[in-house]
Order: structure tokens, then sequence, then C-alpha cells
């Protein structure tokens, strides 16, 4: 199964407006409990802590869940409990969550430049930036150009 933004836009609340998503759900009976072991991977647009450039961040999250048969749904609990009327297990809303869970708290371009440098000199005000490298002394500029 495929996911892409059709599907976040489902959900008012979502984080994620563009991904590229692989799901691969893995369904196992184990006793009367039903386990789908559900894997993404892929690319979800993220804007990146250190330029607010969008870009694809590369994903790979595993979770899964159990559920049971029961007398009365209850998609709540850890364990869910599937009633008489559920005839299909919809696992779009794990599916969902779990893609919010494989984002990192640090989202930023691997390599710094790839980064918007209009938005970090704007964003790298006197106050800001801390421990960032030093501008390069253009003289050094100068001498590279003599080797
Ligand atoms: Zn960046």
């Amino acid at each position: 199964m495929e996911v892409d933004s059709t599907f976040f836009s489902l959900f008012p609340l979502s984080e994620i407006q563009q991904a590229a998503l692989s799901v691969d759900v893995h369904f196992e009976q184990v006793g009367s409990q039903l386990n789908a072991q559900i894997t993404l991977d892929g690319t979800i647009e993220v804007a990146c802590d250190r330029c607010l450039g969008p870009f694809d961040l590369p994903v790979h999250f595993e979770d899964r869940v159990i559920a049971k048969l029961g007398e009365t749904t209850d998609l709540d609990s850890d364990v869910w409990i599937l009633g008489s009327e559920v005839h299909e297990l919809d696992l779009s809303q794990p599916i969902f969550e779990f893609a919010h869970l494989a984002l990192p708290t640090r989202r930023i371009h691997a390599n710094e430049a790839d980064c918007d440098p209009d938005m970090l000199d704007r964003l790298d005000g006197p106050e800001g930036g801390g421990d960032d490298e030093e501008p390069m002394d253009p003289r050094w500029n100068a001498l590279k150009e003599l080797k």
C-alpha cells in the first residue's frame, strides 16, 4: 500500500502534508488474537529546523496493532476489541499515528549545503548562531587562489 498527501489530507490535524510512504502490513494470528505488524518506509516532507526549508526526510518505522474479537468494539485500548459489527480492520488511524511517531524531534537537512543560504543568513542574527563557524576571513580566499 502506498500512502501520500491524499491519505494525510483525510486527517484535519495532520502535521504531515506531503509524503511518499510504502506501508507493509503483515498479519499474524496468535490464538484468538490478530497481530498486524505495520512497517512504514519512505519519505515525509518536513521543514528543516535550521533553514525552515521543506525537504523529504527518509523515515522507517515499525509497530503493531493487536486485535481480538469481542462483544463491543473498542479501538482505544492497547488491544483493539472488534465487535461483531466490524467486518474489516481499518488501519488508517494507526498508520497515521505511526507516520507521526516516525518523525524525529530534530529535523534538518542531512547536509548543511542543502540548506537555503538566504534563510540561514536571515535567521543567523547577531544573538543567534552560538557555536556556528566563524565566517572565513576573505584574505584566506585570496590565498586559496594562489595555490
Ligand atoms: Zn535546511
